[in-house]
């Protein structure tokens, strides 16, 4: 199948050519026939599938047919990085036809933005908090809107959005066309749907199942030798480009800390870092000159790197959905990928969820030569009862909201890297922070302190 069956405008398939799209993607090949008509459409695909163009290019071709200098199309993103992403792909695979997007979300200066409201754009991409600030202040115009798109919506969700949304979409005049793109359907997404689609068509796409290009292997361990077992991984593994996912932004600091010690390119992407600081480590990832990005959820949402061979999770993600959208990560459209989770005694129960989703036993396996016995620098059991590690037991859910466990106030000091660890070329730590929350400027990466602008609406989130 071709891109030419859509009879999508020439201006558009001139943007599909350019950026080498050769076959339509299963959500592109359902999805767009029935958004070029101007039908509302409910997507169920997550990330890795295409279907940012599957809604981007019925999008352009229906804009063409409205005037231009006003916007037509708003986007809503959860996250800064998804719609600067998703801009991109609209530059990208809009570039022949006239239309101009620009990206508005919270914790960069706003004049820059209103400056590009006032110069006239067609589309929007937006995350909600900063696109009302626009809105309640009279910058923006929404009453124009033809086409509204929320993308990823259960993570809209998840990060206390919804409200923003229902505000959003009661700014916009009807009838419009609208497109709602969720990798999961809660009941909340759900009613969502009956209040703002009309009469709409779904398509769905490997709803809520990892993606199959991944192989997926466990990696049982001691909580306390987590480190230099991924240590050891990654010394022993073909890898070349890793996202590493832990559970908190504070165990992601840790650990990006500590393999850059060990000589590891490597940056932390979390929640609490500037918008500068995260695009440069976003950056360096996606040039490879990073080759190991350590995060947590929230924070990787949207990322787009094709080249990720391997997803790790050095912690076990709490809830099943929040594992596919990790692995989402790798193994993109057609490449294939590896996704290790290193586990403990402590996840057996999400294991047994994930296991049900995939509907076989996930393969586990021992590193070989990786010395399983050794002991914590300070034994745990030595330690007073509240200063020994670990977690409470989670309870297994298959929807998307966490279950709220109260984390460990202290952990016993970290063991002593395994013997033989490769000592790559030294590395930079793109973003760091102090032990005390300081934002810490970064190694051979610093900008000037003019540059940092104080963390936004978008990025209040706990992880
Ligand atoms: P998405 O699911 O929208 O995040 O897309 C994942 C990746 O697939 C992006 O890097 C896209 O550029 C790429 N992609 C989207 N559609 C196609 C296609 N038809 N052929 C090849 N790559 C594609």
């Amino acid at each position: 199948m071709s891109f030419e069956i859509f009879n999508l405008n020439p201006k558009v398939l001139s943007g599909v050519r350019a950026q080498g799209y050769t076959e339509p993607t299963p959500i592109q090949a359902q999805a767009i026939p029935i958004v070029i008509q101007g039908r509302d459409l409910i997507g169920l695909a997550q990330t890795g599938t295409g279907k940012t163009a599957a809604f981007v290019l019925p999008m352009l071709h229906r804009l063409m047919e409205f005037p231009k200098g006003r916007v037509t199309a708003l986007i809503v993103s959860p996250t800064r990085e998804l719609a600067e992403q998703t801009c991109e792909n609209i530059n990208v695979l809009g570039k022949y036809t006239g239309l101009r997007a620009i990206s508005i979300y919270g914790g960069v200066g706003a004049d820059a933005q209103l400056r590009g409201i006032r110069r006239g754009v067609e589309i929007i991409v937006a995350c909600p908090g900063r696109l009302l600030d626009h809105v309640l202040k009279g910058n923006l115009d929404l009453s124009h809107v033809e086409v509204l798109i929320i993308d990823e919506a259960d993570r809209m969700f998840d990060m206390g959005f919804l409200p923003d949304i229902r505000t959003i979409v009661k700014c916009l005049t009807k009838p419009r066309q609208t497109l709602l793109f969720s990798a999961t359907m809660p009941p909340d997404i759900r009613k969502l749907v009956q209040e703002v689609l009309h009469n709409p068509a779904e398509v769905k796409i490997g709803i809520s199942a990892p993606a199959e290009s991944v192989s997926h292997v466990l990696y049982p361990v001691k909580p306390h030798l987590k480190t230099p077992l991924l240590k050891e991984l990654l010394r022993t593994s073909d890898t070349d480009s890793v996202l590493v996912f832990a559970r908190t932004k504070h165990r992601v600091e840790k650990l990006a800390q500590q393999l850059q010690r060990s000589g590891y390119k490597v940056a932390a992407l979390q929640g609490d870092m500037s918008q500068w600081q995260r695009q440069e480590a976003m950056e360096g990832f996606r040039d490879g000159s990073l080759k190991i990005l350590v995060a947590t959820d929230i924070a990787a949402r949207g990322l787009d790197v094709l080249s990720i061979t391997h997803v790790i999770n050095y912690d076990m993600p709490d809830t099943t959905d929040a594992y596919t959208h990790r692995i989402g990560r790798t193994g993109r459209v057609k490449n294939t990928g590896e996704a290790y989770t290193l586990v403990t005694n402590d996840d057996k129960e999400m294991i047994r969820a994930l296991e049900r989703i995939f509907k076989k036993p996930l393969e586990t396996r021992q590193l070989e030569g990786f010395d399983y016995t050794a002991e914590a620098a300070i034994p745990a059991d030595a330690m007073p009862a509240r200063m020994q590690y670990g977690r409470p037991k989670p309870e297994v859910r298959n929807d998307r909201r966490p279950v709220q466990n109260s984390r460990p106030r202290f952990r016993s000091q970290e063991p002593k890297p395994s013997i033989g660890d490769k000592q790559p070329e030294r590395g930079r730590l793109v973003s760091s922070r102090t032990s005390t929350g300081e934002n810490r400027p970064a190694e051979r990466s610093a900008r000037p302190a003019t540059r940092q602008q104080p963390i936004r609406r978008e990025t209040s989130t706990t992880r």
